[in-house]
């Protein structure tokens, strides 16, 4: 109201807060073992504003995977809220604002790397769901992932990081608003994580989505970043909000620079508290 009076007497009109891609208000999520109920993820409260690249660290079994799950309707909340552009996870995914790429490319074999990038697209249409198209082809999205040429290859015939290309030029044939990545390159040689690292930046710039990459690479966590969030375990908590102070415009050499030392060397010991 006191805005509205503001804008009324001086014409000003405030500024919009920025909004947020994902919004979580002490979100908690449990599973019921053969040992009883274990919470996976206690009281997590964090806004991630829109076109963030928020890259998610912390020791293994805290929760990584989960959350991502939960924000993508995978599995449900225990307690608290989780919000993603203002909707529930459910509505989200039914919007298709969601795409997730995990460690295995998981494509159907029998199909071409093109027919596999197209797959949401004809899965979409069969049930008759709303679909907003990347501005780009399948075809483009296969070139902008670097692999012209090998669109009727199998997935069979490319190697690890090329069917990786194709799981992510797949993500992205539905424009997701939101990308979710599962420590999509932890299988890959370093060689090709380091150029698909710099791929998936250039990515985010051209496409303006926001992503939450989960690592357990503390080069790699601080590389992408703008934001890293590290949990800790048991149960899986917010243990810090870390910024990168690195420009969008990243190139592999600034692995050397003193900000990038310093920000991994704070990593490593929360990390190490975890
Ligand atoms: P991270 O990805 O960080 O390694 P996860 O999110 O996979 O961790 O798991 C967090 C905790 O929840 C772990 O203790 C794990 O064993 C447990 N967990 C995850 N998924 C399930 C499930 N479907 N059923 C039971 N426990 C689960
Ligand atoms: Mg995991």
């Amino acid at each position: 109201m006191e805005a509205l009076k503001v804008a009324e007497d001086t014409g000003f009109i405030p500024p919009a807060p920025p909004r947020a891609a994902v919004s979580l208000d002490r979100l908690s999520v449990a599973f019921d073992t053969a040992n009883g109920p274990i919470v996976a993820l206690r009281d997590i409260t964090l806004d991630i504003e829109d076109g963030t690249f928020l890259t998610i660290l912390g020791p293994s079994g805290c929760g990584k995977s989960t959350l991502l799950r939960v924000v993508s309707d995978l599995v449900p909340m225990a307690g608290g809220n989780a919000t993603v552009f203002g909707k529930s996870p459910e509505q989200a995914r039914r919007g298709r604002d969601i795409a997730f790429v995990f460690q295995d490319a998981a494509l159907l074999p029998w199909r071409t790397a093109l027919e596999n990038v197209k797959l949401p697209l004809e899965m979409g249409i069969r049930r008759g769901q709303e679909i907003h198209r990347s501005e780009r082809s399948p075809e483009e999205l296969l070139a902008m992932v670097g692999l012209k040429g090998r669109e009727n290859a199998l997935p069979h015939e490319l190697s690890g990081g090329m069917r990786q290309r194709v799981a992510i030029a797949r993500a992205l044939v539905c424009k997701p608003k939101l990308l979710l990545m599962d420590e999509p390159f932890g299988a890959l040689d370093e060689i090709t994580r380091d150029r698909l690292n710099e791929e998936i930046l250039r990515i985010w710039q051209e496409t303006g989505t926001t992503i939450l990459f989960v690592t357990h690479s503390i080069p790699e966590a601080v590389f992408l970043g703008q934001k890293v969030l590290m949990l800790a375990a048991h149960p899986g908590r917010v243990k810090e909000l870390v910024d990168v102070g690195l420009p969008r415009d990243r190139k592999l050499k600034m692995r050397e620079s003193a900000e990038f030392v310093r920000t991994a060397a704070r990593l490593r010991e929360l990390l190490e508290e975890c």
